[in-house]
């Protein structure tokens, strides 16, 4: 492309071009667009035309005192999400004529953060919501907050204790149910009812031969490690029937994992069940609750072949296939509806926070071109040399594919006379410049070239050729999924989106891990391991998104390098404020020295060392009082910090 054809292509851009090559109508879920002046921007409430510009969120915040990176939490979102999902329901029940409630139940494991779970539970109240825990932790924070009328189900492994926690807030009138996993949980819960004197409410989860799909597939099926059998379910209900206590099992549960990827594999897990609620029922028991699990899926963006980053269903579809089938079942087997529990948490949260990396710097993994050479270059450089002009001036694919070829082949020989001493480190240095210089010009006439199927060598060298965008954060601590299981984020710039984005990049954050960056990428294209980015302007702040962060990710992860929590705003929107909204809440990040304490090093002990060092040093004359004052006083400082760069503040140091 010739200069001028490069600015008509840049005019040319536009931010709906944007909004298609990073693929967002695949993830955005109607929450995220590019406005105008080319920034992301959200629209938290569902129906309401009121946009917030993320841009504006970052300035509002830092003038607050919040440091970067920045999560971002908009908490409209999460009620949107809590509505969509309960009036998708209660439509599906309304078209069918299904005979029984909806309500869901948050599972708190996806995100347990105070004003997360107050957010669901006050969007929530008018649809009755109810939540879910999995651990006597998780018990304990919940139970203060169960109003009369909200279920709490406890899932997981339960213990004496925490049975006995479930059966003190039953006796005071919570709607608490455990949901026995395990049949050893139910004979301990009747012992401990027994002593009370009490007739416990209960709940089933049952192991379905039904296989999960997806990536948490073990979390159903016959091997899943929760779950009674069916010949378990049967000594169960015997039990409570020869109890005279049938009535007491409310709720039979199935959970086929999270991120169910295929629809039909969750309704032929209810079919599976409903023929046993059925039987159950005309036994006589009275069951009143069906309950689906979590799973609901989300989509990130990625491919259809990945099934953690992507689903085959909406939320319509995932509702319709509940509500019908456990319809189709209780019609044919003549039993009444059960009302519908579903436990989704992923759904409801990934899409309400999103993380800010400023981009530190770029490194290319290629050598500049050398301007100056070494005299007398040894035969190999001068190969080297000759393939570069050769480069320079070769048109036709074949020879500059040849080109490539001879300049791998010449810089292994180099590589191995280096090894042996046979070449000083100027002529290294000049033969390795020569090499990149051969790739950049080769691929630069491949791409113009445009050749369909794309050559391997070209995918070769855009890998190689790629920009490294050093970002401020960790994804072991903020997309810990993404190193895990290598489940896909949607990642793009926040802002420039009005210009085209002219350069291959990766993001690679902080630690000094090589699986520390992200190596895919959401694009128009399918997952790709490079994103388009802007030149980055070092006098220039240039921010990206690091999308959908709000299920899972900031509890499952960890402290790899001492790199911790970041600081975040609680956002809302509302029409009167100067941009569309207001900073509810800003939590500071973890810093330095907490950080450092959890790992057992205290900062008084630290500052003690540090100065009795210095006071040495100051008495041995080798610095000056003031001085040593002055390097003391800041490492002192720097403890306060939070554990990521410092972008910000030009402060003298
Ligand atoms: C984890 C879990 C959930 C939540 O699953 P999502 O995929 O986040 O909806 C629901 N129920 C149980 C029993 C779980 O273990």
């Amino acid at each position: 492309m010739t200069n001028a054809n490069e600015a008509v292509a840049k005019h040319d851009w536009s931010c709906e071009d944007s909004q298609v090559l990073y693929a967002m109508s695949k993830w955005a879920d109607g929450f995220f667009s590019v406005n105008k002046m080319g920034h992301v921007s959200v629209r938290p409430i569902e129906g309401q035309d009121l946009h917030i510009d993320i841009i504006d969120v970052i300035h509002s915040a830092r003038s607050e005192g919040a440091s970067l990176p920045l999560l971002i939490r908009f908490q409209d979102v999460i009620s949107s999400r809590v509505r969509r999902l309960n009036q998708t329901f209660r439509k599906a029940i309304q078209e069918s004529g299904y005979e029984g409630t909806y309500r869901s139940i948050f599972p708190i494991k996806v995100n347990q953060l105070q004003e997360v779970v107050a957010e669901v539970l006050e969007a929530g109240q008018e649809f009755n919501i109810g939540l879910e825990c999995g651990s006597k932790a998780e018990l304990l924070a919940m139970l203060p907050l169960v109003a009369d009328e909200t279920l709490l189900l406890c899932n997981g492994v339960k213990d004496r204790t925490m049975l006995t926690l479930m059966l003190n807030a039953q006796q005071i009138g919570q709607q608490v149910m455990p949901i026995i996993e395990k049949y050893s949980e139910f004979e301990q819960l009747m012992n401990l009812a027994e002593v009370r004197q009490m007739k416990p409410r209960l709940g089933v989860r049952l192991k379905l031969n039904t296989k999960g799909s997806g990536r948490w597939f073990e979390s159903g099926g016959a091997s899943s490690k929760f779950g009674l059998t069916i010949p378990e379910l049967v000594q169960l209900i015997r039990t409570l029937e020869n109890r005279e206590m049938a009535g007491q099992l409310e709720l039979l549960h199935f959970h086929l994992g999270s991120q169910i990827a295929d629809i039909q594999v969750l309704r032929s897990a209810v079919r599976e069940i409903m023929q046993v609620y059925a039987d159950l029922m005309l036994r006589g028991m009275q069951i009143k609750y069906l309950d689906v699990g979590g799973g609901l899926g989300v989509n990130y963006g990625g491919d259809y072949d990945s099934p953690e980053s992507s689903i085959n269903y909406g939320l319509r579809e995932y509702a319709n296939v509940v509500v019908y089938t456990v319809k189709e079942i209780c019609d044919e087997r003549q039993v009444p509806m059960p009302h519908l529990l579903s436990e989704s948490g992923r759904a409801l949260t990934a899409h309400h926070s999103l993380l800010v990396v400023p981009v530190l710097g770029v490194h290319r993994p290629d050598s500049p071109y050398m301007a100056e050479f070494p005299a007398e270059p040894p035969a190999v450089v001068l190969r080297m040399t000759s393939v570069y002009s050769d480069a320079q001036s070769a048109e036709k694919m074949s020879m500059l594919l040849e080109c490539y070829h001879d300049a791998q082949e010449i810089r292994q020989e180099t590589e191995q006379m280096a090894r042996l001493g046979y070449l000083s480190v100027e002529h290294m240095a000049q033969s390795d410049s020569l090499y990149w210089s051969i790739c950049r010009e080769v691929l630069r006439k491949l791409t113009a070239i445009g050749s369909i199927p794309v050559t391997a060598e070209q995918i070769e060298l855009e890998k190689q050729l790629t920009d490294m965008y050093l970002g401020d954060f960790s994804v072991f601590h903020s997309i810990i999924d993404h190193w895990a299981i290598g489940q896909v984020f949607p990642v793009m710039p926040l802002h420039r989106l009005q210009d085209k984005p002219e350069r291959r990049g990766q993001l690679v954050d902080l630690t000094c891990d090589s699986d520390g960056k992200v190596s895919q990428y959401v694009t128009s294209s399918g997952t790709s391991d490079c994103l388009p980015l802007h030149n980055f302007r070092q006098d220039e702040s240039y921010y990206l998104g690091i999308f959908l962060v709000g299920a899972y990710q900031e509890i499952l992860g960890d402290a790899h390098n001492l790199f911790g929590r970041v600081d975040e705003v609680h956002v809302y929107a509302r029409a009167e404020e100067a941009n569309g909204f207001w900073i509810e809440t800003l939590l500071k990040g973890i810093s330095v020295k907490e950080m450092l304490s959890q790992v057992q090093y205290f900062p008084n002990d630290l500052g003690r060392r540090m100065s009795e060092f210095i006071r040495r040093q100051i008495n041995a004359g080798r610095i000056k009082p003031a001085e040593g004052t002055r390097i003391l006083n800041n490492y002192t400082q720097r403890l306060g910090d939070t554990t990521y760069c410092d972008v910000s503040s030009n402060e003298p140091l």
